[in-house]
């Protein structure tokens, strides 16, 4: 019985720790969902190493998206906004698009949604490194008003490629215009949170395999409405045990 309690309370405290790190002082105490009884198969027989993968984005950044102009966007911004993270990551986040500060910097994700974005990662145990963070637009629409269709039909291939070279095991749609264009619906976010997606992702020489994608709040919005984070807490969570993560001690 003392020992029982000696573990809940070392899982209450962990739990604390984590939603403390999200901004969640007042979260929810939930249990850890269970991982999802569909079997899904690993990474793809073939897969290419971490270096191979490596060199694929950087080929592909440097060759393609660094001087793309397959969209006016090309006019406006600073500079594309490629991602960044480990080729080899097994979660993979998808945003929106570059805001004022990733322009300016050439990095996704900085800025008070970025810092946001890396609590958010730090609270599932994990750290922006090992993660690859990216965005559907890899150029900044003026004033950060939203892709026009235009633009996300232009540079989501892009996207498409960048997912098929990482081959990850779980991929994050981060706000509506990520998990609209991913999952090729018009639904809305606040439908489509909360539950897994099977997400087609053509790895890089070898067959198509589904990949489960988990649409949830962007941090900007998170921002903006705080009393939803919760919400993407319980969404994050189901990441987790999808990939088989404990939580921070
Ligand atoms: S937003 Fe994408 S398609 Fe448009 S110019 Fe930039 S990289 Fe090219």
């Amino acid at each position: 019985m003392e020992t029982n309690l000696k573990i809940l309370r070392a899982g209450l405290r962990q739990q604390l720790k984590a939603d403390r790190l999200l901004g969640l002082r007042q979260a929810p105490l939930r249990e850890l969902p269970e991982t999802r009884e569909q079997a899904r198969p690993g990474p793809a027989a073939g897969a290419a190493n971490h270096e191979d993968r490596v060199a694929q984005l950087d080929t592909l950044n440097t060759q393609e998206v660094k001087d793309c102009r397959l969209c006016e966007l090309c006019q406006t911004r600073t500079q594309t906004v490629f991602g960044q993270g480990s080729a080899t990551a097994r979660l993979v986040f998808v945003g929106e698009a570059p805001g004022y500060e990733e322009d300016k910097q050439g990095l996704t994700f900085v800025g008070r949604a970025g810092e946001l974005l890396t609590r958010m990662i730090a609270a599932m145990g994990l750290t922006r490194d090992e993660v690859f963070i990216c965005n559907v637009l890899k150029c900044r629409p003026p004033a950060n008003r939203d892709p026009s269709a235009e633009e996300i039909l232009a540079c989501s291939p892009y996207l498409l490629r960048q997912l098929a070279i990482i081959d990850p095991e779980v991929i994050v749609a981060l706000g509506a215009p990520a998990a609209k264009t991913l999952l090729k619906t018009a639904q809305s976010i606040g439908k489509l949170r909360g539950r897994f997606h099977d997400f087609p992702l053509g790895a890089a020489g070898s067959a198509a395999r589904t990949v489960p994608l988990m649409p949830t709040y962007h941090p900007a919005y998170l921002l903006r409405s705080p009393s939803e984070k919760g919400k993407t807490w319980d969404d994050l969570l189901k990441v987790m045990a999808e990939l088989g993560l404990k939580r921070p001690t």
